[in-house]
């Protein structure tokens, strides 16, 4: 039996959605479960109940109301475990976008467009194909005194780590699906410097994504330390002031209460404060786009370099590069004067005169 939303009366036996989630998880971890009503008795791999830390046979409910009920609604802690434990494996999907292929005309503009900062960049043949691209949705979660999620998406060439512009980033996310993209005749793979490039440039995102909600938390914490220094500044007022006569050691022994108070309200911020900052990779999508490929010829003094540069369908751009020193993507390269490494505006701030290249030094 399932339920549909709406549809759902625990009279009628229809079975709520988060009970279906935690019984079907369960049962696609290796437990047994069986469902009666609006509840369900479990037997579950040590293994499995040790992980997620409820008995090995356990009655499970929605509305706990038994002695030794493990609540599975929305909220509850076994809900949120096995929602924690889905999201763990990555989905991936292989996929193609089924777009016509860039006109030689806009792929002649594009390669025109492109830029060597210090030194010249002569497009050559231009040649039709397709190019691989992984699409990585990488979720991040902040902890500290309350909890945000968010989900940043990084989308990077499989052959070499390049950064196709965010018309083809879109189409590729899964979450709005685009009628042009399709599913693939046969799995794709990326090789494991895709899974580098991936882990590099997440990073930076989920740092750039992070930093207004840790801003947030700094704040919170600032303005509840200020209340409370507050709040027993007028205390400890009041107290040295009594509007009844008192002891003065009585006025000092309340004094040093609220101190003490006070000191212990505010060293217990910092730990309430702290943010955790976690991420995992949520979904992955390899596809396969319809690409002209051109090559180029780079000079910088008397030394020159060819590559491939790509122009995906329904970019306006070519691929970003990937920079040789960092990793990171760039549209604006520098080529280095000894072996004509390619950096980026970080690695090689100013193109003027000799770069001290951190690739060539890699090398050393
Ligand atoms: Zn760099
Ligand atoms: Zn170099």
């Amino acid at each position: 039996m399932t339920a549909s939303p709406g549809t759902a009366s625990p009279a009628g036996g229809a079975l709520p959605a988060p009970l279906d989630f935690v019984v079907e998880a369960l049962a696609e971890a290796g437990a047994l479960a069986e469902r009666e009503g609006a509840r369900a008795v479990a037997l579950l791999p040590p293994g499995l109940a040790a992980e997620i830390e409820v008995p090995e046979e356990c009655a499970l409910a929605l509305y706990p109301d038994r002695d030794g009920d493990v609540a599975c609604g929305l909220g509850s802690t076994l809900l949120e475990r096995l929602i924690a434990r889905a999201r763990g494996r990555p989905v991936s999907t292989s996929a193609r976008l089924a777009a016509d292929p860039p006109r030689p005309a806009h792929v002649r503009a594009a390669a025109d467009r492109f830029a060597l900062r210090n030194g010249l960049c002569e497009p050559g043949q231009i040649s039709m194909g397709t190019a691989v691209y992984v699409a990585a949705s990488v979720a991040h979660v902040v902890e500290a005194d309350d909890r945000r999620e968010g989900l940043v998406r990084v989308v990077v060439s499989a052959h070499d780590g390049g950064e196709p512009d965010a018309a083809v980033g879109a189409h590729l996310d899964l979450a709005w699906p685009s009628a042009l993209v399709q599913p693939s005749a046969a799995p794709l793979a990326a090789d494991g410097r895709a899974a580098d490039w991936i882990a590099l440039r997440a990073e930076r995102a989920v740092r750039a994504a992070v930093q207004p909600l840790l801003g947030e938390v700094e704040r919170r914490h600032a303005r509840d330390h200020d209340r409370i220094v507050s709040y027993f500044a007028d205390l400890i007022a009041e107290a040295r002031a009594p509007r009844r006569r008192a002891e003065p050691k009585a006025v000092e022994a309340k004094v040093a209460h609220l101190v003490a108070e006070r000191n212990a309200k505010l060293e217990a911020l910092p730990a309430r404060f702290a943010a955790k900052v976690t991420c995992s990779v949520a979904a992955l999508v390899i596809a396969e786009v319809p690409a002209a490929l051109v090559s180029l010829r780079l000079r910088r003094r008397k030394e020159s370099r060819e590559l491939v540069a790509r122009l995906p369908a329904g970019a306006s751009s070519l691929d970003r590069l990937t920079c040789e020193a960092c990793g990171m993507a760039t549209s604006r390269p520098a080529a280095c004067d000894d072996r004509m490494h390619l950096l980026c505006e970080a690695c090689a701030p100013n193109a003027q005169g000799r770069i001290a290249c951190p690739a060539c030094a890699k090398r050393r």
